[in-house]
């Protein structure tokens, strides 16, 4: 997985591999006055100014990775939610997400984070690394499964532990897996 984390600080250029949801995707850059990124099946197409440099290729693929993060991510999210959560008990937050007849749920923030996969409040507010949406879907659901555990143990204890296994028997194979996802520089954590 070591080759995720060099794409994320370099520059890019034509060419090179992507990770979406863990699908490696060929960069094919092309000069236009318009900027514009796609994804079309697994080639991800970036249209900049002819002068632009791999630094600018890469902050422009960056933004697009936020954006399909916070359209994506909340769907894996709730999907997560929907398998896991009645394996969850004792918590004072009710599992489900927050809306506007339903003032008291799960709140979601997707947002890049420098040092952490996610966090979780005690009161269900629940952060996800923009950073995720590059990764494998199992990987995604590690890291959510283990927010949400943090609402029934707001720790890292072996009961905390106990509960993750319950939702994902093998945990710790994609603990590892996301350890070898170096974040930037930094350590992701969750
Ligand atoms: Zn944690």
């Amino acid at each position: 997985m070591d080759h995720l984390s060099s794409q994320i600080r370099e520059g890019l250029q034509n060419g090179d591999l992507v990770y979406y949801l863990g699908r490696a995707c060929r960069l094919c850059v092309t000069h236009s006055v318009w900027k514009r990124v796609s994804l079309e099946s697994d080639v991800l197409h970036v249209a900049l100014a002819h002068d632009a440099d791999g630094e600018r290729v890469r902050r422009l693929i960056d933004e697009w990775f936020v954006r399909r993060a916070r359209e994506d991510l909340p769907h894996c999210f709730a999907e997560v939610l929907a398998r896991h959560g009645w394996r969850l008990r004792h918590v004072r937050v009710p599992l489900v997400m927050r809306a506007p007849d339903r003032p008291l749920g799960l709140r979601l923030t997707v947002r890049p984070m420098r040092s952490r996969w996610g966090s979780c409040s005690v009161d269900g507010h629940v952060t996800l690394n923009a950073e995720l949406v590059r990764l494998p879907h199992r990987l995604v659901e590690y890291v959510a499964v283990h927010e949400l555990c943090h609402l029934v143990h707001h720790n890292h204890s072996a009961a905390f532990y106990f509960q993750v296994a319950c939702c994902l028997p093998d945990w710790r194979q994609r603990r590892a897996e996301l350890k070898a996802v170096a974040l930037g520089k930094a350590r992701g954590k969750t």
